[in-house]
């Protein structure tokens, strides 16, 4: 069975065969491994079909994502605006990947959403916002990467799935799964799996080139913060980090430094709801993963200026860190009993 309507994917068709300038492809700002591995595995197979394409990117990402096919040519908008500016101006088909509002794209927004060509939205989060003449949301999707290769699959792209588009599709669900820890209850996830195995991906060497790849700092980072930035709410099956400017300054932070420190405390026994918080110039960046049932987007949807996914959500606070805490600790009486009701 097809994993998207058929509709759907001869309007996706219809719109990539009705293009005749360049393709755009734009993941969401600070994209993580599922945003980039869609963008630059799609971004392989229509260029393999003869296509032009090109990926803008709202900012940087991080460097254990710099080896992937493509990666040079991403044009960074916070770096590169003109240029930016111009790939979309010589474009006339944009498509998003792995957000589902145009607030995901930041200070980029204007240019998105003044984009004159036609819009498709690929992607797996839930509510996918009305920002685009073509939507295909699974939220049922382990990752924006495997609906990706499912689209393709049934299309005349399918024989130009590469081996270097396996592996970034690959990126993306290893990398929005946990390695397979989490959103992978759908068996169709591994039968995907299984498929770009069999096109000659390297498995062991992707997931050493993403998660062997951290800094000697970022270690140091970790421990420091499990001994003296986490607090653990038994009571409340909770647990929360927090990393300050000064902790960023004093450990020599770069971006992506933290990624997976949100995680950390589920592996507490009890645990099943887990916060971290980390100090931007101006906000606090706020990441929220749980365990069953628990939905924290609900929490960042209400109280963080966020959203996502069930298990995994984020936000943004213009507050101190303080502030922040002290917000998220009052509020966890109110989440108590929906909390409790996760644990098992
Ligand atoms: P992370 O905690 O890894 O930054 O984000 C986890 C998930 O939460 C992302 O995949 C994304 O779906 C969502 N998310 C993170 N930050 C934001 C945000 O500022 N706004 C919204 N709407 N979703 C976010
Ligand atoms: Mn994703």
């Amino acid at each position: 069975m097809e994993r998207v309507d058929i509709e759907l994917i001869n309007h996706f068709e219809g719109l990539i065969k009705s293009s005749n300038k360049s393709i755009v492809l734009v993941p969401h700002m600070h994209p993580d491994g599922d945003a980039m591995g869609s963008v630059l595995g799609l971004w392989r197979v229509l260029q393999n079909s003869g296509l032009k394409v090109k990926i803008v990117s709202p900012t940087k990402y991080p460097e254990f994502y710099h080896w992937m096919d493509g990666h040079e040519q991403v044009i960074i908008f916070s770096h590169h605006p003109k240029q930016a500016a111009n790939a979309f101006n010589e474009s006339d088909l944009m498509i998003c990947m792995d957000f589902n509002q145009l607030s995901r794209v930041g200070n980029m927004k204007e240019l998105v959403e003044n984009f004159k060509g036609k819009k498709i939205l690929i992607d797996h989060h839930p509510y996918p916002g009305d920002f685009t003449d073509l939507v295909i949301s699974d939220v049922s999707c382990s990752s924006t990467a495997e609906l990706t290769f499912s689209i393709l699959q049934s299309t005349k792209f399918a024989p130009f799935v590469d081996t270097n588009a396996a592996t970034s599709f690959f990126t993306g669900i290893m990398t929005d799964t946990g390695s397979f820890d989490f959103n992978v209850s759908d068996p169709r996830t591994f039968e995907t799996v299984a498929q770009l195995t069999r096109m000659g991906i390297d498995q062991l060497d992707i997931h050493s080139k993403v998660y062997d790849n951290y800094s000697a700092d970022r270690m140091r980072l970790m421990g420091f913060c499990l001994s003296n930035r986490m607090t653990v709410y038994p009571e409340y099956h909770a647990a929360a980090m927090y990393i300050s400017l000064e902790d960023q300054k004093a450990f020599n932070f770069v971006t992506g430094d933290n990624e997976g420190f949100v995680n950390m405390p589920l592996s507490i026994k009890g645990v099943v709801f887990s916060a971290l918080f980390t100090e931007k110039e101006k906000y606090i960046k706020v990441s929220f993963r749980s365990k069953g049932e628990f939905a924290v987007n609900e929490i960042c949807e209400k109280y963080f200026n966020g959203g996502g996914h069930r298990n995994a959500s984020g936000g943004e606070l213009y507050a101190s860190m303080q502030e922040t805490l002290a917000k998220f600790e009052n509020l966890l009486p109110e989440f108590e009993e929906k909390i409790k009701q996760s644990v098992k």
